[in-house]
């Protein structure tokens, strides 16, 4: 039984639109019109405030002497008003971090005054709401029965968060455990009634690596009674040799043998655990923002997980974004991956995978942006600002690119409201490839999207289990998709054999959903000559990237191209612990320009958009095909050393049987818009961006 049919998750398939060009429509996550707080459509601009009460300043140590002061200025009046009049629309603030209510009723009720504030000047209010924090001394004091309520190591000691030397005092709770879950909800219940707050943030959402998870007997009763409901005594004896699973534990650990080491994950036992542990978040999250709406259906829900770092986030954190943000409005990201390109080996580091994935699943991503370019990112991927900072102690004031481009978003907001992400191409990000041998499946993964980035050619993040309808994608890329399913398989057939193009790199498809190493390769008649994999392995290898030429087939109405592999170029920088695919790998493969004329081949189609320029110039598409316009976002990644780029040209499709009626070229520097003279073309228009720096939107009207 497929996970989602047996945990009765809401699927991620996709809706596509069916306004305009089909084959450019829109592909946003969800199936299912999610009940998500429908103000926030209209762009969010968000920004505090601190989101620390001061009893936690207090708590954790080396404060300012003038901290009370600061404190209180971060929810006055003053610096609310100051953060209206810089256009922004929702006050950021702390509401709960973890001492539990009678400790904390002090501030909540502090908070509940500065929301009246806010709303007073017409603000909303973002509250922060700590997820994962139980700081014990205090909690305990009110609530004794807490100690059985947290997350326990093996030996039985508590787990804490993990930030520097000093915070032994969090302790983590366990999110198996209804009692906390149930505490939980009084804190929410007085988010929402009291404070009347219109945002929930909830932070830290993620769990400890290995060996940091939870033993404690929420967890390892709930993990055996999972593995229960989920197979049946038949299939329980496929995944583990027997069928009474009554002594199953979480996995345990050996100095020789840590598991940020391990490259491939073999052991059932250990893949069952984190999916239970990814599914334990994804189903208190679900409760918890059900229980929010349940209240008030126009509270927004946010999370802290983090986006797409490189980082195998199911094994590490207990994270599948794609099981949460079907629960959420927004998510935040603290990934350090800032906009900027490095001339002196090629990188270029970007968001924008993060970006994609809010995309997919219709959230708005909330992230710092400390320079222009970063700032720029958002409105180009993000469609919005989201988080615009915080206001500095005296002045309020936020930095001055952020205050022009919120104006300039303001200004022009209908170009950004309701807009969808037009593309053809799209990657799989295999679940079980990933979760297994994040080495392999995300570092191709990576430098496939990257390459793709660089030569802006739009693309959607395409996430399974199950596999959503592909018949409005050109393209797939497989990128080392190693562990698909029997049922993923035929879907793919399927998708070529009707005109889709496939592009499978590596080892796509040479194991199952358990990564069982198949007899038959899975793409075979597909995807041939593929190199022999191994099963198991019991000391695994460096990584090793074969090069090789692609080979092209056609199948059905479709075509296949094959590469034997995507190679980092240059000497592959060395694997960090866990095998986090950091931004040190984040530059174009070695064959990259075979890549991407592979993937127009496959197409068997134009792609939306081409536009020309240099390799840290970005670009994405999208459409409103209601109000008969698509728009063209490119951001200059490298501004800080190459502060303005000329002569972009762009052909850009518009849907069948329209005209181009205007181009126009808006940029954060320009007071007005730019008329530009354009060329209709057979399938849309063309033109020439004269000049831009570190950010345009062209605007193309039909
Ligand atoms: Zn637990």
């Amino acid at each position: 039984m497929n996970r989602r049919d047996f945990m009765g998750s809401v699927v991620a398939g996709m809706a596509a639109s069916q306004v305009g060009n089909a084959a450019l429509s829109g592909f946003p996550g969800t199936t299912e019109p999610r009940k998500g707080a429908s103000w926030i459509k209209n762009g969010l601009i968000t920004a505090g405030g601190l989101h620390e009460p001061y009893i936690f300043v207090l708590r954790r140590g080396g404060e300012s002497l003038a901290a009370r002061k600061i404190h209180d200025w971060n929810q006055s009046e003053t610096l609310i008003r100051k953060l209206k009049d810089q256009g922004v629309e929702v006050f950021h603030t702390h509401f709960y971090k973890g001492f539990g209510m009678a400790a904390e009723m002090p501030e909540m009720l502090e908070t509940k005054r500065a929301a009246e504030i806010a709303h007073h000047y017409g603000m909303r209010v973002d509250t922060y709401l700590q997820w994962n924090t139980m700081m014990y001394e205090a909690f305990f004091a009110e609530e004794p029965r807490a100690r059985d309520w947290i997350q326990r190591d093996v030996s039985g000691l508590p787990i804490l968060l993990t930030y520097g030397y000093q915070q032994s005092f969090r302790y983590r709770p366990c999110f198996s455990n209804p009692e906390y879950l149930a505490y939980l909800k009084k804190i929410v219940r007085f988010a929402v009634e009291e404070v009347k707050t219109d945002f929930i943030h909830f932070d830290n959402f993620d769990l400890n690596p290995e060996p940091d998870s939870c033993h404690s007997p929420s967890c390892v009763n709930g993990f055996r009674n999972y593995l229960k409901a989920r197979y049946t005594p038949e299939k329980l004896r496929q995944r583990f040799g027997f069928e009474n699973v009554d002594h199953i534990n979480p996995p345990q650990w050996n100095r020789d043998n840590p598991p940020e080491k391990m490259a491939i994950i073999f052991d059932p036992a250990i893949q069952e655990w984190i999916d239970f542990r990814c599914q334990v978040m994804a189903d208190a999250l679900r409760e918890m923002s059900e229980y929010a709406k349940s209240l008030n259906p126009q509270v927004a829900i946010e999370i802290n997980p983090h986006g797409i770092t490189g980082g195998n986030r199911a094994w590490m954190s207990g994270i599948d974004h794609s099981r949460l943000l079907t629960s959420t409005d927004a998510y935040v990201t603290e990934e350090e991956n800032f906009a900027e390109y490095f001339p002196g080996d090629g990188r270029l580091v970007s968001k924008i995978r993060s970006y994609k994935l809010a995309r997919a699943y219709d959230n708005v991503l909330m992230t710092q942006s400390p320079s222009e370019v970063a700032t720029a990112e958002k409105l180009a991927f993000n469609q919005t600002i989201g988080t615009a900072g915080s206001g500095e102690f005296p002045s309020g004031r936020l930095p001055s690119y952020m205050v022009d481009t919120i104006a300039f978003y303001r200004k022009h907001r209908d170009l950004f409201v309701g807009t969808h992400d037009l593309a053809i191409v799209g990657v799989l990000r295999s679940y079980a490839s990933i979760a297994y041998h994040n080495a392999r499946a995300q570092l191709s993964a990576i430098l496939v999207e990257q390459a793709l980035i660089q030569s802006r050619i739009p693309f959607h993040l395409i996430f399974d289990e199950p596999l959503p309808d592909l018949s409005k994608l050109k393209v797939l890329i497989l990128p080392d998709s190693e562990c698909l399913s029997d049922d993923q398989i035929a879907k793919l057939r399927s998708f070529v054999e009707n005109g889709g193009g496939l592009i499978a790199t590596g080892m796509a498809g040479l194991y199952d959903e358990w990564r069982r190493l198949r007899v038959e390769p899975g793409l075979k008649g597909l995807a041939d000559g593929q190199a022999p994999a191994s099963a198991y392995e019991e000391d695994v290898g460096e990584l090793k990237i074969s090069p090789g030429l692609p080979v092209r087939k056609l199948v059905g109405k479709g075509r296949v191209v094959y590469f034997p592999g995507i190679p980092f170029d240059g000497p592959l920088p060395k694997m960090e612990e866990y095998f986090t695919i950091d931004n040190r790998f984040w530059k174009r493969p070695a064959n990259w320009e075979e890549l991407i004329s592979e993937i127009r081949w496959a197409a068997n189609s134009e792609m939306p958009v081409e536009i020309s320029g240099p390799e840290f110039l970005a670009a994405n598409l999208v459409g409103q095909p209601d109000k008969q316009r698509e728009m063209v976002h490119l951001v200059n990644y490298n501004a800080s050393n190459t502060p303005s780029i000329s002569a972009i040209d762009v052909v850009c499709h518009l849907p069948e049987g329209t005209t181009p009626e205007s181009v126009r070229l808006l940029r954060l520097e320009d007071d007005s818009p730019v008329d530009l003279a354009f060329a209709a073309q057979r399938h849309g228009v063309s033109f020439t961006v004269p000049e831009m720096k570190t950010y345009a939107v062209l605007v193309i009207g039909w």
